[in-house]
């Protein structure tokens, strides 16, 4: 028998594909051919990324792209018209992908015989049972959050929620799914994050199908570690779901790590010229935005803690030029801080300079902190960035919360104290470094998510 084929089938989204290629290449170093669709969107930023010593590198993953059924100038950031599309027109593309693939005259263990689709993607289940590929989904949050969508008929049946369109009952309310697991506000439910109430029905509606197509897949696997949400896990009690994480594929040299941007690997170098544990590093991840004054009042927070920062600001962390909020602060700061659009965030995290990691608490940006045993200073926006700083902050005890104004504003002082009160708490570094040992050894030979990725794999070559 050749190899087995598997088709990945990542959300659109850069916290998304990023882990998902690192399974990718993990699945290619246990035999497999991987053929990863993209949405041409993507497909083409991840290609004008790649740096040139990574083309072609790895004949086992073929990329291809299918569209996405948005307009070229759409505003793919809308979750709302990016889900419906992807439901509708991307699953007609799929589909046909597939058949094509099936009919070429290919020996036939070229076939594809699997789908491993994110969870985000779960409508791709359908596709794949009238095909007849055999399913994985793949969820690169946290097993809390997948939870809490698992659990909808739940929480309307506690009166958590509404039915129609999963609103809070009672804005604000502090539950626990169970006693044990970690406590959630209703307010930050995956869905409850966005702005207008049409939208947060829809999405609802969206998340509740996937979920009900997830039932379509043989298992899960997620970006995860056993010990990190260990009373979750106990609580799902589940050979189904499977946590396999960290997946980090940013230092697998020569190899594409999936960025939509190019890392400005200048900051390196710059990392190397400054004391082992003095760099404060600041970033908000692909998505998270700030107000002008926002913006302002964090360039002035960070000159005002007297010590080096690396801080990553995307062309549109803000509304206004970044040219023009940052006039001033170079000439302030000189070599001390230095900004840049795109960094090598998971090299940068394991660098021995890096003290700290002030971010938006994005799951991806979580694991990646964990497993270098960085403390973090937690910032979060919306979706599952709550929850994850419940864990980073009360269960872990590896951070501190950033805590917004009556304003809403965090202001420069409270920058200052919390970066001089973590960085001068010798325990919370030790609990990270204990965390960091956890993550690594879990993804060792014995390990939980080693063993776990084992099974995982034996399970797709029956
Ligand atoms: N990232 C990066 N360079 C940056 C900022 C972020 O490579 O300058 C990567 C980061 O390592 C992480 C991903 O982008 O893997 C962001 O995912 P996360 O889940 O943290 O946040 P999201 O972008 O989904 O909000």
């Amino acid at each position: 028998m050749g190899r087995p084929h598997a088709l990945l089938l990542p959300y659109p989204a850069q916290g998304h594909v990023l882990p998902l290629m690192e399974l990718a290449h993990r699945k290619v170093s246990h035999g497999f051919t991987i053929t990863f669709i993209n949405t041409h969107f993507n497909h083409g930023r991840l290609l004008s990324a790649m740096p040139t010593f990574c083309s072609n590198t790895n004949p086992s993953i073929n990329f291809i792209s299918i569209p996405d059924g948005l307009q070229p100038g759409d505003d793919r950031n809308h979750v709302v018209n990016l889900c419906k599309a992807l439901m509708t027109i991307m699953a007609i593309h799929l589909e046909e992908l597939i058949i094509k693939m099936q009919k070429h005259k290919q020996p036939e263990h070229d076939k594809p015989t699997w789908l491993i689709a994110d969870e985000s993607m779960a409508w791709a289940f359908n596709v794949a049972k009238k095909t007849g590929l055999r399913t994985v989904a793949f969820w690169p949050a946290s097993a809390t959050t997948f939870t809490s969508m698992r659990n909808i008929p739940k929480l309307i049946q506690d009166g958590i929620i509404h039915e129609h369109d999963g609103s809070a009952k009672t804005p604000g309310l502090i539950f626990q799914l169970s006693p044990g697991l970690p406590t959630m506000n209703v307010d930050h439910l995956l869905w409850n994050c966005l702005l207008d109430s049409e939208s947060i029905k829809e999405l609802f509606h969206c998340i509740n199908t996937n979920i009900e197509s997830i039932k379509n897949a043989e298992f899960v696997v997620c970006n995860s570690f056993y010990k990190a949400e260990k009373p979750v896990f106990d609580y799902l009690n589940s050979s189904k779901i499977l946590p396999i994480g960290p997946l980090l594929s940013g230092q697998r040299f020569g190899k594409p790590a999936g960025l939509f941007w190019s890392a400005d690997t200048t900051c390196k170098a710059w990392l190397d010229e400054q004391d082992v544990s003095s760099v404060i590093y600041v970033a908000f991840g692909s998505w998270a935005t700030v107000d002008e004054r926002q913006f302002q009042e964090l360039a002035l927070g960070l000159e005002l803690t007297g010590r080096p920062f690396l801080w990553v600001v995307r062309p549109d962390f803000t509304g206004k030029a970044i040219i023009d909020l940052l006039k001033g602060l170079e000439d302030r700061i000189g070599g001390r801080g230095m900004v840049v659009q795109w960094s090598p965030q998971q090299e940068v995290l394991a660098h021995p300079a890096v003290s700290c990691f002030m971010s938006h608490c994005g799951w991806n940006s979580t694991m990646e902190g964990v497993s270098n045993g960085v403390p973090f200073l937690c910032w979060p926006y919306f979706g599952d960035q709550h929850l994850n700083q419940t864990y980073i902050c009360d269960v872990w005890k590896t951070g501190l919360k950033m805590i917004p104004d009556e304003n809403n504003m965090i202001t420069k002082e409270q920058i200052r104290d919390k970066v001089d009160e973590l960085l001068g708490d010798g325990e919370m570094k030790k609990r990270a470094l204990a965390m960091k040992e956890i993550a690594t050894k879990g993804i060792e030979k014995g390990g939980s998510s080693f063993e776990n990725f084992n099974t995982f794999i034996s399970a797709m070559q029956v």
